[in-house]
């Protein structure tokens, strides 16, 4: 419990160098709160909230403590007791239980800010600085959401997707919130190579977003009760696998077993659905894709160097590192070079760029600083909070460099 092996890994620590700001500072503070030996203080709630959630600390325990389970459960006892503040409170509230409950609401707040992108109002706020004088928080952050695509991907298909010849597998595929309506073109670029490869594929209709973003604020309630819708939507089918192209989302339907293991009726059906969960590197890889001869026929990807940032719910959750990498490496003519810290946190975890906007620019500083020495045309990587977060950072530095993730890259190599 004392050996310290995950404070350099901390980048939280890294910014601070305080103990406190460690994983270690804050499970002594977590279990003297638990005790009874500390009160719930203002200091101990922002010391829960600084922290990334990046899981890096779990990479590097050699004991194999479960610090994410620990600061979760932290989170929601400040939930239940009251303590948040009022407005974080209330915000919180809207968009996890109310926005991200529902795929309509998600698809209506997409428009919104399609429309605001579309008709030139975020370029004019965002030249003129005139939303400085409401709030400088508000001019910082709004560059941060991603473009809106044209169509959401549950838009361009219908529940039931066939495979191109044969097929082998039948395949689930979580559509994901922000994916749907942000990445679409991600989650065509995951369905398609899924169809090259075999595959049916299954967009539940009823599906829901996965409950992480609320899980990680705390709110186990809602995380439960759309965990139970997924589970329902995708017990419908009789599914090989249910792949997942988001890192945050895999790693959270992979943990449904355990969210659900107390309630009778759902354990069983959430260990099932857990056992299939896959995020998209890992399906391919067991499909042998990486042995398969790939290439480079697209001129945008053909004697490009391309590197690769870990996603920290890939990485450090679901341990997935090799698979990605093997997967680019297939790829014959291109130059492969590793990222330095490539498995440090790019700042965006969730809304934490959003919440935690300073600290989350500085560790994306790292991140640009990084991807600086090694000169790459290409950056790629599995997690849309990721591709949000480096596509501002680059944008902002006018660095030229091409952002993609896995799926993206892996179809464009395969065109022609
Ligand atoms: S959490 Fe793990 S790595 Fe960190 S101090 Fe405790 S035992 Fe050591
Ligand atoms: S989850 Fe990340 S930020 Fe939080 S204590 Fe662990 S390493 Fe530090």
């Amino acid at each position: 419990m004392h050996c310290g092996l995950c404070l350099p890994q901390c980048p939280t620590y890294a910014l601070t160098g305080l103990e406190k700001s460690s994983p270690r500072g804050r499970i002594r503070l977590i279990k003297a709160v638990a005790d009874g030996d500390l009160p719930m203080t203002q200091g101990f709630i922002d010391e829960m909230n600084f922290c990334l959630d990046c899981q890096a600390c779990e990479t590097a325990c050699p004991a194999g403590v479960k610090y994410g389970a620990l600061v979760e459960s932290a989170r929601a006892q400040i939930l239940q007791q009251g303590y948040e503040q009022r407005f974080s409170a209330l915000a919180k509230k809207f968009f996890f239980r109310w926005v991200f409950s529902r795929h309509n609401r998600i698809r209506l707040l997409a428009s919104l800010l399609k429309f605001y992108q579309k008709f030139g109002f975020q370029w004019f706020f965002q030249k003129s600085g005139l939303l400085k004088l409401v709030s400088r928080r508000l001019h910082d952050i709004q560059g941060l959401a991603p473009a809106i695509s044209e169509k959401s991907s549950t838009e361009v298909y219908s529940e039931i997707v066939s495979s191109r010849g044969e097929t082998k597998y039948r395949i689930g595929f979580l559509s994901g919130c922000i994916m749907d309506v942000a990445y679409a073109d991600v989650n065509i670029d995951t369905v398609e190579l899924l169809r090259n490869h075999r595959c049916e594929v299954i967009i539940p209709k009823a599906q829901v977003c996965c409950g992480s973003l609320q899980a990680h604020h705390g709110d186990m309630e809602v995380a439960r009760r759309l965990a139970q819708t997924n589970i329902e939507a995708f017990s419908r089918f009789d599914l090989d696998a249910i792949v997942i192209n988001s890192a945050g989302c895999g790693a959270f339907m992979k943990e449904y077993v355990h969210l659900l293991k107390d309630v009778p009726v759902l354990a069983t059906k959430a260990r099932e659905l857990s056992a299939k969960v896959r995020d998209i590197t890992e399906f391919l890889t067991e499909l042998s894709y990486h042995r398969e001869s790939h290439r480079a026929k697209a001129a945008g990807i053909r004697g490009k160097r391309v590197t690769y940032h870990d996603a920290c719910h890939l990485v450090h959750t679901q341990k997935i590192s090799k698979q990605p990498r093997d997967l680019i490496r297939s790829v014959q003519g291109i130059e492969y070079v590793e990222l330095p810290e490539s498995t440090w946190c790019c700042g965006s975890a969730g809304i934490y760029n959003i919440t935690h906007y300073d600290d989350s620019m500085k560790l994306l500083e790292r991140k640009l600083q990084n991807i600086r020495t090694v000169k790459p045309d290409i950056i790629v990587t599995g997690n849309p909070g990721c591709l949000a977060q480096i596509q501002y950072g680059l944008a902002k530095e006018g660095m030229k460099v091409e952002l993609m993730h896995t799926a993206t890259f892996l179809r464009r190599a395969s065109e022609t």
